[in-house]
């Protein structure tokens, strides 16, 4: 008898934002396997086996994961946000690509979730209304000139650019160092987004110009949003916070 991989995206925080189908794919499974705070957000359920790991074991995880399908089991990987967004289901493809032939044999489903870039984008209004990028800004799977020609080649095309793990205590200075290329090309004005735990009790939501910024208001739970040079702020009275949004239109609207 052979199992099942379901790669399952939880979504942003908030069970709500889990789609229905994440939410079958979970009742579903004989074992749950993934980083600890993220098999921590999946409800107990009877018979179920949890297999809760350390957060810099992707490769192993995968592998662990697709012995256990191998058994027959019904696996859910589980991941933060969308499970293709810098996250596990390009680890478990990567494990099959190199590993056990058999394990080619298995079927892997991947179910999307809410990942924090849109999440963040819906607090604020719409940011991402025109052409944008995302990008990791960790280089502990990349070297750091590839981030920094990414970044620079990003800001020259003038996208809102997304920054997925802007800075941990391991990584102090890449986010610092990314906003001091970003100044090189935007306007003092330009509107950044820091996006912490978005759709979490412990959310916050800034939304400051680019001269304010700093590297030290953003923590690894925080995505950042680069205003591209058509990214504006709407004004609104009484204290409120403003709504951000980029056209989709580019110049003169045609
Ligand atoms: N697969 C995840 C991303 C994993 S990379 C997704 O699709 O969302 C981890 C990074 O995602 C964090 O460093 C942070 O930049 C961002 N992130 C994940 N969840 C977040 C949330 N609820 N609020 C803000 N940023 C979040």
């Amino acid at each position: 008898m052979t199992g099942l991989v379901t790669i399952v995206g939880l979504g942003p925080g908030e069970p709500r934002y889990l789609t229905p189908a994440a939410s079958e794919a979970l009742a579903s499974a004989t074992d749950l396997v993934g980083y600890g705070p993220y098999v921590d957000r999946v409800p107990e359920r009877p018979g179920q086996h949890r297999h809760a790991s350390d957060n810099r074991v992707e490769l192993d995880r995968a592998r662990f994961a697709l012995d256990l399908a191998m058994n027959g089991a019904h696996v859910a990987v589980v991941s933060g946000g969308d499970p293709g967004v810098f996250a596990m289901a390009a680890a478990v493809f990567e494990a099959v690509e190199n590993g056990d032939p058999a394990w080619r044999s298995l079927d892997i489903h991947v179910e999307p979730g809410i990942t924090a870039m849109l999440a963040a984008a819906a607090r604020v209004g719409a940011p991402l209304g025109g052409d944008f990028c995302a990008m990791s800004l960790s280089d502990n799977l990349k070297p750091w000139e590839v981030v920094e020609a990414r970044l620079r080649a990003a800001l020259a095309a003038d996208f809102v650019v997304a920054l997925y793990n802007p800075i941990s205590s391991a990584r102090p200075w890449q986010l610092g160092a990314a906003f001091k290329i970003v100044a090189e090309t935007r306007g003092p004005d330009t509107p950044i987004i820091l996006a912490r735990a978005v759709m979490r009790p412990d959310e916050r939501i800034g939304i400051l110009p680019l001269s304010q910024v700093e590297a030290a208001m953003a923590d690894m739970s925080t995505m950042v949003i680069i205003g591209a040079s058509t990214t504006k702020l709407i004004e609104r009275p009484d204290g409120k916070a403003p709504y951000v949004y980029t056209p989709r239109f580019y110049g003169v609207r045609p």
